[in-house]
């Protein structure tokens, strides 16, 4: 398994361990995922499914990262004409970024762990 796996089965048990509804679906070219929420019913996140390896993840992350940081703001593209806040943007990219470095962190300290035992 490499380490794109390895990240991307982390990401996958943070979304579960979270609550948040997540599918692989048919999108355009152009829209890599997008989250979607109702306050008290629905927190989901749809992913391209073509998309695969890092630009997965990161996308995956970046969805998480609305989920965490954005649940008062009614931010929804869906809804707001498929207009992006660029603001929101930069902080799911930022909190992705920040995610995944923390994952490959862990992993790496579990190697070692690992090769020590
Ligand atoms: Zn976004």
């Amino acid at each position: 398994m490499n380490i794109e796996n390895l990240i991307y089965q982390e990401l996958l048990e943070i979304a579960n361990q979270r609550g948040i509804f997540l599918d692989f679906v048919d999108l355009p070219n152009k829209i890599d995922g997008f989250w979607f929420y109702i306050k008290n019913k629905t927190d989901a996140i749809a992913i391209n499914r073509v998309l695969a390896g890092n630009k997965r993840n990161f996308t995956l992350a970046h969805e998480l990262g609305h989920s965490a940081l954005h649940k008062n703001s009614n931010y929804n593209v869906l809804t707001n004409g498929g207009k992006l806040d660029e603001k929101m943007e930069a902080e799911a990219d930022e909190y992705a970024r920040i995610l995944i470095t923390k994952i490959k962190k862990n992993l790496r300290k579990e190697v070692t762990l690992n090769i020590q035992k």
